[in-house]
């Protein structure tokens, strides 16, 4: 009989396998130029040493196309000419086109991003309301498999995963759109200082390019920023989520949403392979969580579905001695939903109950809400009736 650990590999093995069904295509132009960006330290070399160059020019790349966020290799100095002609022959450092850029009354900012192949996702800049900062919210997938009945996106069948060079463009895109280059170092201040993966898709469905692109950001020689900067949003893949904590160690947030099987099952129905008891075991296993960085449990505020008095207690239960925290996220209605949001009354006595037993509970102002850019709002629209026309619908890849 198979050891648990043994069950879990094989259980991730399988959802690689899925993964990879969606993989996207390879970055290059028409043309046949290979981008640049998303390439691994060590990809960066292999592809220079391909043409003949020293693999240490990958650290100079580096620099140029992380650090400073350049994009023309004629503009890269420290490059000899000859050698910037055939980098311009063989490559680009691109980056998604910006097919739409809205900014709401209450300065969110929300992008279209088109990649090469046509397909499109959602990246939103929240910034803070006070200070000079603000959090990227980033898109993993291509519309989503998960189906969570309060979530816009997951109205949207998944049509692929997004590689690291669309995964790491979003947020370089961002940047570009605020003129934040090159890439403040130590403890500058930064504008775009965190991202999140909370946009389109479930991050850990498509955990091999995600994992990619974040080493990428997280790099100290280019983008830089530190892990405890960066937040993976899961529904709750369990056998991903020991991973992530080993391998990447960014700051965990679940979504949660209900503290009953019954209910989650039908809101959040990937609970139905991994439900709440295995979702908070993984959570209390979560490497490195403390006090100081806590676990985030999203939870969304459905009038009469999930925002009685009973479930904050059992939520406060369910919690206990966990290094935890409780983001409530008054639902943001979309065209069709079938949802309203607790009222506010209602959502603070919830975040009292929580708070009583010792946990933050803030409850997250809806930003950008004129812009369908506040959360679970995200969903490519124009794009859904192309894919829909031009692929068959994808098997669940829970
Ligand atoms: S909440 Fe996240 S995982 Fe659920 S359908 Fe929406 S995008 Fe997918």
């Amino acid at each position: 009989m198979s050891s648990p650990a043994a069950l879990t590999a094989d259980e991730r093995a399988r959802i690689e396998a899925k993964s990879a069904l969606f993989d996207p295509p390879e970055p290059t132009t028409p043309d046949g130029r290979r981008d640049l960006v998303g390439l691994s330290r060590a990809q960066l070399a292999a592809e220079l040493v391909a043409i003949g160059e020293k693999p240490f020019r990958a650290k100079q790349l580096w620099h140029w196309i992380y650090h400073q966020g350049e994009t023309d290799f004629s503009a890269m100095s420290s490059i000899a000419r000859p050698l910037q002609g055939r980098l311009a022959e063989r490559f680009v450092v691109g980056r998604p086109e910006a097919a739409m850029v809205q900014t709401s009354q209450d300065q969110t900012r929300k992008f279209l991003f088109r990649f090469r192949d046509g397909q499109e996702a959602e990246t939103v800049y929240i910034p803070d309301r006070v200070e000079d900062r603000g959090a990227v919210c980033i898109s993993s997938q291509v519309g989503c498999t998960l189906s969570c009945r309060f979530c816009h996106t997951g109205t949207q069948q998944l049509v692929r995963n997004l590689g690291p060079a669309e995964i790491v463009g979003q947020f370089m895109a961002a940047r570009d759109s605020y003129g934040e280059w090159p890439s403040p170092h130590g403890e500058t201040p930064r504008l775009l200082s965190t991202i999140v993966l909370m946009g389109m898709g479930e991050p850990l469905y498509n955990y091999a390019n995600v994992a990619q692109a974040m080493r990428i950001v997280m790099d100290h020689e280019g983008i830089g920023l530190s892990r405890r900067r960066i937040t993976l949003s899961t529904s709750g893949v369990v056998p991903m989520m020991d991973q992530v904590g080993a391998e990447l160690g960014v700051n965990l947030a679940v979504s949660l949403h209900a503290v009953r099987d019954e209910l989650r099952d039908e809101i959040v129905p990937l609970n139905r392979k991994y439900p709440i008891a295995e979702v908070l075991a993984a959570c209390r296993r979560y490497p490195g969580a403390s006090n100081a960085r806590r676990i985030t449990f999203e939870y969304i505020m459905l009038q009469d579905v999930n925002d009685s008095e009973a479930e904050a207690r059992e939520l406060v239960r369910l919690i206990s001695g966990m290094p935890a925290k409780v983001n409530l996220i008054p639902f943001n209605p979309w065209p069709g939903s079938r949802f309203t949001p607790s009222t506010p009354a209602r959502i603070e006595r919830f975040a009292r109950i929580v708070m009583d037993a010792g946990f933050a509970a803030p409850v997250r102002q809806p930003r950008g809400q004129d812009i369908l850019a506040a959360c679970g709002q995200l969903r490519t629209e124009g794009q859904r009736v192309r894919a829909g026309a031009a692929l068959a619908p994808p098997p669940p890849a829970g």
